[in-house]
């Protein structure tokens, strides 16, 4: 028996490309400049890695702690939305 460790809420690549997409979409409906990072776990090390390329999701991500190369099949992400720059209406 080998019990899956649930030490993060990764979702499937297709969920979590849809789910960026949706937050990405409302910061540009409110004129927000924002990204995305996807983020995976190594799959050798389990150190949580961030993809440095905004709204990119690879395949494989290389783990800057061990250098392992991780089949990305599941992750989550961080939003980045620059308020500051926010569009004011005239
Ligand atoms: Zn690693």
């Amino acid at each position: 028996m080998y019990d899956e460790p649930r030490t993060h809420n990764d979702l499937p690549r297709e969920e979590l490309m849809a789910r960026a997409q949706a937050a990405l979409d409302q910061f540009a409906r409110q004129g927000t400049p924002a990204h995305v990072n996807f983020k995976f776990t190594c799959e050798r090390c389990g150190t949580r890695c961030t993809l440095s390329d905004p709204n990119t999701l690879y395949e494989e991500g290389e783990c800057f702690q061990c250098g392992h190369t991780t089949k990305i099949e599941k992750g989550g992400f961080a939003l980045t939305a620059n308020l500051a720059s926010r569009h004011i209406k005239p």
